[in-house]
């Protein structure tokens, strides 16, 4: 569910107009509701009731100021993964105690950087990180508070790029190796063991990956304890899954997922840490362009838009699919065809859907792409020289600009000329 409906025949984000902000702010842009926000972090938090827990946003799906302060002021924590996403997040007004350091090729000057601000926990990934991280804690005079992340070999059964949970991924330690790697962490004086961590991959449509992991973590847990180890903190990822295509999903809902939580690792007295991404923002944004022309091929036409592939890059690099809507309201009844829907950029790969049914539209015309908010704007990029499209929150009837678009002068001046030229 989202707050961007049609009233009256108008595309609305919550009380506001899409159409106004289009005539404010230009096309295309980014437009995010923190109704939406909001009430998809507390759908999360309410899952997990009655277990001491921590819904820890991903920050990566859309880490912009204005989203991070909405979601922290409503408890979220953070999950980060770079000392970038670290530094928007104390910026953002987050504590270092709310917040969880995740990657893989996390480098000593993040680490230090974390260390020194404060932190909930790292997940560690690899064995040469933990001896990095103990080697940094200890020349700090600090103990670092981790966690492992394992992989317990579960197909995700998601996009090739965004399953993480295989054993022929990068990420986490072999579930295997977990006893031996845990024994090494204890005898690290910098490392304080706290718990441990699993996140399988994206988009997940079924439940039962989630399932087999957590059954594995379980399992895991009591074997460390057995170990002598202290395990108070699961960690157990992101990666739910959204409704890309209205007419055609039934994604699980988070309380679903709360319940297979409660079920499979209740009985440990944890503190269960998740980090949502993609089901906190991705319904919570649109990406708004207008139609610049409309062009007849041969046997096939184009609606081409002012939005292209650097702005919204996820059809052409995982084949998503975006629902495309008019922020005009069809009329009832009205004839549908297919068309290709591309951007204005010098590639074919520049196409966000291919022989989509669409109404009757004309150049001048503005139309919304769905389910925008996560993996959007933290993806563009200005390819073709285009500038960076503006963001925007919206918040009952009121509106601002959260990240505006840059001047071709401000571009242009972030290159320097050496002086032999
Ligand atoms: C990307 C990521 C997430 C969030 O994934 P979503 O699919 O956006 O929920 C959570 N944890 C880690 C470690 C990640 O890399």
């Amino acid at each position: 569910m989202d707050h961007f409906l049609y009233r009256d025949g108008a595309l609305f984000a919550e009380d506001v107009a899409v159409a106004d902000i289009a005539a404010e702010v230009g096309t295309p842009f980014y437009v995010y509701s923190t109704a939406t926000l909001l009430r998809h972090f507390r759908l999360f938090d309410a899952a997990l009731e009655g277990m001491d827990h921590l819904v820890c946003y991903a920050m990566k799906a859309n880490s912009n100021q204005a989203v991070l302060r909405t979601l922290a002021q409503a408890g979220a924590g953070m999950d980060v993964v770079s000392g970038g996403e670290y530094q928007r997040a104390r910026a953002a007004g987050v504590p270092g105690e709310r917040i969880v350091f995740s990657g893989v090729g996390k480098t000593q000057a993040e680490i230090r950087t974390a260390l020194e601000g404060g932190i909930r926990q790292f997940n560690v990934e690899s064995e040469p990180e933990m001896a990095v991280l103990d080697a940094t804690a200890r020349a700090l005079g600090k103990v670092a508070p981790i966690t492992i992340r394992v992989n317990p070999d579960v197909d995700a059964k998601t996009h090739a790029k965004i399953a993480t949970g295989k054993s022929e991924n990068k990420f986490g330690i072999p579930i295997a190796r977990a006893r031996e790697v845990y024994r090494m962490a204890a005898a690290m004086p910098g490392l304080e063991v706290v718990g441990i961590d699993v996140h399988i991959g994206s988009q997940l449509t079924d439940l039962e990956p989630y399932a087999l992991a957590y059954g594995k973590v379980a399992e895991l847990t009591e074997a460390l304890r057995a170990d002598g180890h202290v395990i108070r903190r699961l960690d157990l990822g992101g990666g739910l899954g959204i409704p890309y295509e209205r007419s055609n999903a039934d994604p699980p809902l988070p309380s679903d997922y709360g319940a297979l939580v409660k079920r499979t690792l209740g009985h440990l007295g944890c503190e269960i840490e998740i980090e949502p991404g993609r089901l906190i923002a991705g319904n919570a944004g649109l990406m708004v362009s207008e139609v610049i022309y409309v062009k007849s091929g041969e046997g096939r036409d184009f609606l081409i838009l002012d939005g292209a592939m650097n702005d919204l890059i996820r059809p052409a690099m995982y084949d998503a699919w975006h629902d495309i809507i008019p922020v005009v309201e069809p009329a009832a009844g009205v004839e549908r065809a297919p068309i290709d829907v591309v951007g204005p950029v010098c590639e074919s790969g520049d196409t966000f859907a291919r022989q989509r049914m669409m109404p009757p539209l004309l150049a001048g015309d503005l139309v919304a792409f769905r389910s925008a908010g996560a993996y959007g704007a933290v993806m563009s990029s200005e390819y073709n020289s285009r500038p960076l499209i503006p963001e925007v929150l919206v918040h009952g009837d009121q509106f601002a600009v959260i990240r505006r678009r840059p001047t071709f002068d401000e571009m242009i001046n972030r290159d320097t000329i050496p002086e032999w030229l």
